[in-house]
This record gives structure tokens, sequence and C-alpha cells, in this order.
């Protein structure tokens, strides 16, 4: 098991399959146009799957798909099945906003995914559009009814909460959370590339979320567990639970075993990282997996990164990455790196 500077441990690894999406939410892809990854660099399922191979080999043992939206790669239960016969796997998930689940969930599970994250913010349709610019909430529902039915208890929802958007939703996101049983995590409103629009005052805080949740529901009590997950969990008097993810007033970098790889094989040891280690390069000249193995090593022995917790030390907080940044690299982009 490798160990980073700070003993944190390679474990988990996120894998961006696309950059696309099919939403453009105004927290995270709020341009109008976009640099894409030249489709030539995009890796194939073969390469996705050799890179994992070396992983797995040196510790990681968790794989979550995400993207951009993950669903529009073309065939991607072919991949899932893929990775889910690896062996010194424990963990295989997805992330996905949801509008093309319902026709994809059965594929998913039969190819082996054991888990999926629907993220959605609001209930109501008008502000959906408005918040996301694409008039899809009923699709996203469908998906939520299939990931109920398919997954069960394996289904989350995540909600990022940005204050006067939809923080006057918590509750009921809560009550149809419990409808579809699956644990709701609220997102604090992060200040990742390509948020460019963030500042401090739309974040709502954990701290304020579980005082509001406390207010209507009464006594809020936390889950005490050791796990590397990053959302703090809570359960309601009623037992039914909740996450909090806290990047932005009380982050989690101590404990962050998180890696991701772009869609274009660049790996990236932290969301806020300015540069990424290039494994598209070696893998395509030809390189061994022992000589990848030893940049990754590298790179995770190397790794002092503990970047939510840098930005939070500053006074002055505003966006992270200028647009202009942005336009120069998408690799700057949170939905490039993979959210
Ligand atoms: N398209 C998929 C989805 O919507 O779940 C996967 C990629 S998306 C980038 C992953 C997650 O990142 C979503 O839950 C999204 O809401 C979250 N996200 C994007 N920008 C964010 C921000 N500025 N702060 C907090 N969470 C953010």
């Amino acid at each position: 098991m490798h160990a980073d500077v700070f003993g944190r441990p390679l474990r988990n690894l996120r894998l961006s399959v696309t950059d696309r999406c099919n939403l453009r939410c105004e927290y995270c892809m709020p341009e109008d146009e976009y640099n894409w990854l030249p489709r030539e660099d995009v890796l194939h399922f073969e390469e996705i799957s050799a890179l994992v191979d070396v992983f797995l080999a040196e510790g990681v043992d968790r794989l979550r798909l995400t993207g951009g939206e993950p669903l529009l790669r073309r065939d991607l239960p072919e991949l899932v099945r893929m990775l889910a016969a690896k062996a010194g796997l424990n963990d295989l998930a997805l992330t996905t906003n949801g509008v093309l689940l319902a026709e994809h969930a059965d594929a998913l599970a039969a190819s082996g995914l054991r888990r999926i994250t629907v993220s959605l913010d609001t209930l109501r349709p008008a502000r959906f559009k408005a918040l996301t610019r694409v008039d899809e909430l009923t699709r996203v529902h469908e998906g939520m009814a299939a990931a109920k039915r398919v997954f069960g208890r394996a289904f989350k929802i995540d909600t990022v909460v940005i204050r006067g958007v939809n923080d006057d939703e918590l509750v009921d996101l809560i009550e149809y959370g419990r409808a579809m049983h699956a644990e709701v995590r609220f997102i604090e409103y992060m200040d990742v590339g390509g948020a460019t629009k963030w500042s401090p005052n739309h974040v709502v805080s954990r701290a304020e979320i579980l005082t509001r949740l406390a207010g209507r529901y009464g006594t809020v009590t936390p889950i005490v567990e050791s796990t590397s997950a990053p959302a703090d969990r809570f359960a309601l008097p009623d037992g039914t639970t909740f996450g909090i993810i806290s990047s932005t007033t009380a982050p989690f970098c101590s404990g962050c075993d998180r890696s991701r790889l772009t869609a274009d094989g660049m790996w990236y040891l932290c969301l806020y990282a300015a540069r990424g280690i290039d494994l598209r390069a070696p893998l395509r000249r030809g390189a061994s997996p022992a000589e990848i193995a030893s940049i990754i090593a590298a790179g995770w022995g190397a790794r002092r990164d503990r970047g939510a917790e840098d930005r939070l030390a500053l006074g002055d907080r505003r966006a992270f990455v200028p647009v202009t940044s942005l336009k120069k690299d998408p690799h700057l982009e949170m939905h490039t790196r993979g959210g």
C-alpha cells in the first residue's frame, strides 16, 4: 500500500469517462462554449482497463465512474463489465445526473455496477430548468425510479446546496430521498475549477444545514464511523439518515485517499491540483505495467496536496480559476477532472 507524504493511502480512484455533459449547471458549466478534450486523446476501454489493472496492483480497491456525464459515453456497460470482473476491486460505483439512467440502469447492474449516486439539486421543474439550462427533470425522476428499482439501498442522491438557489428545499429533498429509499447527501458549494460564479455568500455551511434540519425535525444525531468517505452522516429522530460533504467549510483533506483519472488519461491527486500526471503518453508509447506502476508510486509518494484546506486558509476567497485559464486548459474544469 502506497502512502503519500502525509501517510494517506492510495485507495479511491475516480474515473472520468467523458468530459461532455448534457446539463449546463450554473455552478459547474456556466459558459456558453467549452473546449473539449480532443477525441483522439480519449482513452479506449482497453486503455482504461490496462491503467486500472496497474492502479489495483498499487493499492486502489474502490472505483467510481464519473464525468462529465458518464452515461454519455457509448457502451458504458461494457466498461463496467470489464472493470467489475477485476480481482481486488471492493467497490464499483457511478455518479450520474440521471437524465439517461432509466434506459441504462438494468444494463449497468447486469454488467456488475454495485452502487449508484444520482445528482439532483431541486425538485421544482422551473428551478431545475433555470439551474441546469435543460428541461429534463421528468427524465431525472424516471432515472431515480429506475435507480430505486435496480439498485435498492445502494442508491444515493447528491445535492449541491446554494444559497438563494435551492437552500429552501433541504426538507423537501430529505422527504424525497426517504420516499426513494435513498440517502441524501448535501454538498457544500465548492469553488472548484469551472465554478466561476462561486462566492462565499452562496455557500450554505454544514453547520447551517444541520441547524435548519434540526429546526424542522428535532435532534440530529451524528453517526460515528471510521471511513474515508467524504460525507459525515447523521440520523434524524425517526432514523432517516443523510450526509453532508463539507469540502468548503470543514475539508477532509487529512483523510483523503482519492485521486482522479481524466478521460484522456491525466491523473490528478487533488480536485484543486494545478497539474496532473500524464499516464496516456507512457501507455500509448508502450510502457510496461511496471513502468506505469513506478510513475504512479512516485506520484503518490510525493503527494502533499491539501487543496480544500489551502482554499479555506485563504482570507479573501473567490472563484478559484479564471475563465481565461479554463479556456486554455480544460483539465482545470471540474467536469473534465471528474466530480
Ligand atoms: N454528471 C454527473 C453528475 O451530475 O453527477 C457526474 C459529474 S458531476 C461534475 C459530479 C458532482 O459534482 C455532481 O453531484 C455535481 O453536482 C457536483 N458539482 C459540480 N460542481 C460543483 C461545485 N461547484 N460544488 C459542489 N459540487 C459540485
